[in-house]
């Protein structure tokens, strides 16, 4: 039963993956990488793509041993390695572009029916602070600083999105973003 559902999940998640490249050809692309999570979690992947191909990016996942120079390593940690508060989701470096940790205590905390969406909102707003450089937070959307339960209820819909201002920033720190994580665009 364990094996049927895994391998259902692994299915799915290949299918949204393939629809989500066909649907952006030709957007700016971005790698990422996580070590495996359960079926489940696993869902926030291909989802995580879907939040970057409305910002406008097509964003690639590869597996965490064959990660691809350049491309952005996402750590699911029992507990964080850098944070500022103890309700902190995740961390990030944008100065250095690569390295995004989340916290697997939170995202199981709300359920992982929710949790998976929670984890892919997370890595959008991580892959935010990457491409527009810094560590700044929005009044609106995934770059705020902090969600709420009421923000939990947009998430769990699929409603969750950047705010447009944080999509031209990311836009626009885009080429910086790719020189400081050593992945040139196109080989
Ligand atoms: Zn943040």
């Amino acid at each position: 039963m364990g094996r049927i559902k895994s391998g259902l999940a692994a299915l799915l998640f290949l299918a949204a993956t393939a629809e989500a490249r066909l649907k952006t050809p030709n957007l700016p692309k971005i790698e990422a990488c996580m070590a495996p999570v359960g079926p489940t979690l696993h869902l926030s992947l291909p989802e995580a793509t879907q939040i970057m191909a409305v910002a406008g990016f097509d964003l690639q996942w590869h597996s965490y041993k064959d990660c691809p120079a350049g491309a952005i390593r996402v750590t699911l940690e029992h507990e964080l390695t850098y944070k500022h508060t103890a309700e902190a989701i995740g961390w990030s470096f944008p100065f250095e572009g690569i390295h995004v940790g989340i916290s697997l205590g939170i995202i199981e905390s709300v359920g992982l029916d929710t949790g998976r969406h929670l984890l892919a909102c997370a890595i959008a707003h991580e892959i935010g602070h990457l491409l527009e450089g810094t560590t700044s937070h929005s009044a609106w959307g995934l770059m705020k600083a902090s969600w709420t339960t009421f923000d939990l209820e947009s998430i769990r819909n699929l409603q969750m999105r950047f705010d447009q201002p944080d999509i031209e920033l990311m836009q626009k720190g885009y080429p910086a973003w790719s020189d400081r994580a050593g992945f040139t665009p196109g080989r």
